[in-house]
């Protein structure tokens, strides 16, 4: 077995980054961050006091005043910076992303990758952005432009489960444009940022133009009311999400807000089964099934349900867990052991309410690793759209198996439900991936495909009680970011 080195194994009682400098904080609320394949503390997290957030809040105002004159051009530069840097620890952010949320460490790297990937976005849509939008002789004489300025201080609140990237979907468009942020990484898993904003001070931005404040529900909720800032960024559960945009909402602020899932795998009976089970595989237990684009519900169509059964159990049942740093582990643990508790809860409700469990991930043993958080993949069979496993995020390792008479009926439940992250499609049609497509209420659509991630320079997408807002992370944030002035001009 390999196992790499962790970079670090006790990274300390964590900082809060303003204007520019590490500031220790004054909070005595102060909680252990942990490695989940270890049951390990690795840091500590101190719940930023109100005065704190403030001062970062205030740090960001008077950074904007500067970094909105600083041109188009130099901002970019720092933006290139940006990149190099990430590029050369790369695989450092990685492995402190297994280690403190349990990801496999190939996951990790992925998520390192789009998080870059962003930055590169960000620099392609400030340079067409910049140049504006004319438009001569509108009338007799007279001009029209279009110009975009950058509105100011924005919040940024992270989910646990991709805590590097998900900041990454903002941070670079909000200040590329010439914004300044604050960004409140998840409590559960904050040390990735924390490393990741000591990796950017390589880039050398000016002092105040990026924060880092950590904490919970308190610091979240300063950033969102405070009158200094213009609008809040956040990326979590559905309930946390409503409360989040309601609250914006009432204090006159934009709000993105991206929200939880509950996303449904349709497999038609004519689809290449060898080919789909790896990809399903990665859907419903890659990540550990914390993802928002996981698979959660599986729905079999027709007379492939028996064959896909057999091999997607087949499947699952091979999978390796141990520690996402050794290279040949095919799934980590859970983030917590709260998560593991309550999935558990979910399983046993499941069994409650007539489902069979027909892979019971329960009790695994990870000899290395007695005391981590592991659960094995689980996945239920006859299982029927009511029941509380088909309609509730689980987000872990837990598959449901529904069955489908046809196309119809798959989208009927697939539409049916409150949440609209995601849906997928596994056929060898055009004319039924097509009806399929056309049809879904969701906003990320797979064909042929387990998770529909898109590309940063794509839209995040969502829509019902997974999405509140109007416009998404990545590329799509540059209008949240920017407002509009129209000039309109005549010359004597
Ligand atoms: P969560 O809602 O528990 O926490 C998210 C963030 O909100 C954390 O930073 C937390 O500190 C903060 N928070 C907690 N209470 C708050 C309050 N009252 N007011 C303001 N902020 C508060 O979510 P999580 O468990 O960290 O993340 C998992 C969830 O995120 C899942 O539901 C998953 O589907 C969702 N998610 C969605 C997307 C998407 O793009 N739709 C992407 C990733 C994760």
């Amino acid at each position: 077995m390999v196992v790499l080195e962790e970079v670090k194994k006790h990274y300390g009682r964590l900082k809060l980054y303003i204007d520019g400098e590490w500031v220790e904080s004054e909070s005595t609320d102060v909680h252990p961050v942990m490695n989940p394949a270890k049951d390990e503390v690795i840091a500590e997290v101190p719940f930023a006091t109100k005065e704190e957030v403030e001062r970062a809040i205030e740090a960001a105002k008077e950074a904007f005043e500067k970094w909105r004159e600083l041109p188009m051009p130099s901002r970019i530069q720092y933006l290139f910076k940006l990149k190099n840097v990430l590029e050369e620890h790369a695989e450092e952010i990685s492995r402190i992303t297994t280690q403190n949320h349990g990801k496999i460490i190939d996951e990790s790297r992925g998520e390192t990758r789009r998080l870059i990937e962003n930055v590169e976005a960000a620099c392609a849509v400030a340079y067409s952005l910049s140049k504006g939008e004319h438009m001569d002789q509108i009338a007799a004489g007279i001009d029209e432009t279009l110009i975009r300025e950058p509105l100011g201080v924005f919040g940024i609140i992270g989910p646990f489960n991709f805590p590097a990237l998900v900041p990454f979907w903002f941070m670079p468009y909000a200040i590329v444009l010439g914004c300044t942020v604050v960004i409140k990484p998840s409590e559960i898993t904050p040390v990735p940022m924390h490393w990741t904003m000591k990796v950017m001070e390589k880039v050398g931005l000016p002092p105040g133009v990026v924060n880092v404040v950590h904490g919970s529900k308190d610091v979240a909720e300063t950033l969102i009311t405070h009158p200094d800032v213009k609008g809040v960024t956040f990326v979590g559960s559905t309930r946390v999400g409503r409360h989040v945009y309601k609250l914006a909402a009432e204090h006159g602020k934009r709000a993105i807000v991206q929200a939880g899932a509950k996303n449904f795998i349709v497999v038609m009976p004519d689809a290449n089964l060898e080919k789909a089970i790896p990809t399903l595989m990665s859907s419903f237990f890659g990540n550990t099934g914390q993802r928002c684009l996981s698979g959660a519900n599986l729905v079999a169509v027709g007379d492939i349900y028996e064959p896909l059964k057999k091999k997607f159990v087949e499947a699952a049942s091979r999978l390796k867990l141990g520690y996402g740093l050794d290279e040949s582990v095919n799934m980590g643990p859970v983030v917590t052991k709260r998560a593991k508790e309550r999935i558990i809860g979910y399983i046993e409700k499941g069994i409650e309410e007539g489902a069979k469990l027909i892979l019971d991930g329960r009790n695994v043993k990870v000899e290395e690793y007695p005391n981590g958080y592991f659960l094995g993949p689980s996945v239920f069979d006859d299982v029927t759209p009511d029941m509380t496993i088909a309609k509730e995020e689980i987000f872990g390792p837990v598959a449901c198996i529904l069955r489908a008479e046809n196309l119809d009926e798959a989208i009927e439940m697939i539409n049916k439900s409150n949440y609209g992250n995601e849906a997928c499609i596994f056929t060898s049609s055009g004319k039924w991936a097509r009806e399929f497509r056309r049809r879904v209420q969701a906003g990320n659509i797979g064909i042929n495909i387990g998770i529909a991630a898109p590309m940063a320079f794509f839209p995040f997408a969502g829509m019902k009680d997974s999405f509140f807002g109007v416009l998404h992370g990545q590329i799509d944030c540059v209008d949240f970011f920017t407002d509009k002035k129209v000039v309109v001009t005549r010359w004597w």
